[in-house]
């Protein structure tokens, strides 16, 4: 995948907004999904456009892009049911979801992200990393302790799945299209994964599904490919026949915005969300890299230019060659940012280890005191208290019980082994 690069020739700058899975994929949080470019930012159109009749109105909204449906959602009070019913059903557009978090029953409690948002998606994509994780019980792996051990879930299959999709029609009531699909890349076997088939399978009726999947690309050591399959017939009462719909897809994967982190289990819960955003950004620095590299040698101007690893005899005289060669060798850890871009990669890179380093996490080890002192006591009960009567943070048992609960005390306790 090399879709989170921009391709010459480049007309925007850098995106130092970028974010991008550990197998590189691009994702966009819905801030900055909605966030118009700021060279349009005031929307000069705007005045003119409402004097515009209404069906000429209605019909300029289907040429809109994103950021724009968005912002006249919120303010022409006519174009709102349109311009959210275009906005909604964007077909580029999927919503990220974790399948880990449907499995565990949807709970907000285990959420980061927004509940009432979810009432609005239509279009989502359902990520189980890789499929191992449909068949364990992270939350009763999280009570017991060993990270390392997978815990099996006490469901069988079909009940599993089943309680899946309804918990996935129950939180997102709106959904038309869902694509189940699995991030991290299969190096080994070249066809959809058996359990992706088997939950495809199982689909409620009115629902359209899709499973995708990331492999190699051919011939390609590391560069990687995400390949969109259908289930053939499934209305029709034949036989499943999978078909391969789209060998190279792409989509806009966007991350969900956060839930009101409040009161300390909230406090606590952004910790890890931030980590999470800055671990998506930081992955993003490489590919970032990779695109200056290109900028600098074929931006309005062609300057061929060998390998950075010295032992390499590749060359590039085409702007798109180094970003392949980069992505499937690996041969970017030798290069350095190009002497325009260094200032702002320094800086960047200045940022988010700023970010990274956890300080919030510290400041709430702070404030828990020491053992058998009376301040933990307190901190303690303030966040049980909050588990068992919030219900932005209901876990679905008493709080004692909850895999939050157990996290926390790990986390916080600096001496723990896990
Ligand atoms: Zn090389």
């Amino acid at each position: 995948v090399t879709d989170a690069i921009q391709k010459s020739p480049w007309t925007r700058p850098l995106n130092w907004n970028l974010h991008a899975t550990f197998e590189g994929e691009p994702q966009i949080p819905f801030s900055l999904y909605i966030q118009l470019e700021p060279t349009r930012s005031s929307c000069p159109a705007l005045p003119k456009f409402r004097t515009l009749p209404t069906e000429l109105q209605l019909r300029i909204l289907h040429f809109c892009d994103s950021p724009t449906l968005f912002q006249l959602m919120q303010v022409s009070s006519a174009m709102r049911i349109e311009a959210k019913k275009i906005f909604w059903s964007f077909p580029e557009a999927w919503y990220w979801i974790k399948g880990g978090w449907l499995l565990a029953g949807g709970l907000p409690g285990h959420a980061h992200h927004a509940i009432d948002f979810l009432d609005h998606v239509e279009q989502v994509e359902v990520d189980f990393e890789d499929m191992d994780s449909f068949w364990e019980d992270w939350e009763a792996r999280i009570r017991r302790g060993h990270l390392e051990e997978l815990v099996a879930p006490s469901q069988g299959v079909e009940d599993r799945t089943r309680d899946f999709w309804q918990t996935l029609q129950h939180r997102f009531p709106r959904v038309t299209n869902v694509v189940v699909s699995e991030s991290n890349a299969q190096r080994v076997n070249e066809s959809l994964p058996d359990d992706l088939k088997m939950i495809v399978e199982m689909c409620p009726a009115g629902i359209s599904v899709s499973a995708s999947f990331l492999k190699n690309a051919a011939g390609c050591t590391r560069r990687l490919e995400r390949s969109l399959w259908r289930l053939a017939g499934r209305d029709a009462s034949i036989v499943g026949r999978w078909e391969k719909i789209n060998p190279m897809w792409t989509r806009q994967s966007i991350l969900l915005p956060h839930k009101d982190f409040r009161g300390p289990v909230g406090a606590y819960q952004s910790t890890h969300y931030k980590a999470h955003r800055y671990h998506l950004q930081y992955r993003a620095q490489q590919l970032l890299l990779i695109e200056a590299i290109e900028r600098h040698h074929f931006h309005e101007r062609q300057e061929p230019f060998k390998c950075f690893d010295p032992e390499c005899e590749a060359q590039f005289g085409l702007p798109g060659e180094w970003t392949l060669h980069a992505i499937d060798s690996g041969h970017d850890d030798f290069a350095v940012p190009p002497d325009e871009f260094k200032a702002s990669f320094d800086q960047h890179k200045k940022m988010l280890q700023m970010h990274m380093k956890g300080e919030a996490l510290g400041r709430i080890r702070e404030a828990w005191g020491e053992k058998g002192s009376e301040r933990r006591h307190n901190a303690e009960q303030a966040f049980l208290y909050q588990l068992d009567h919030d219900p932005l943070y209901a876990h679905g048992k008493p709080a004692r019980a909850c895999s939050t609960w157990f996290m926390y005390i790990r986390d916080l306790d600096a001496t723990y082994v896990y």
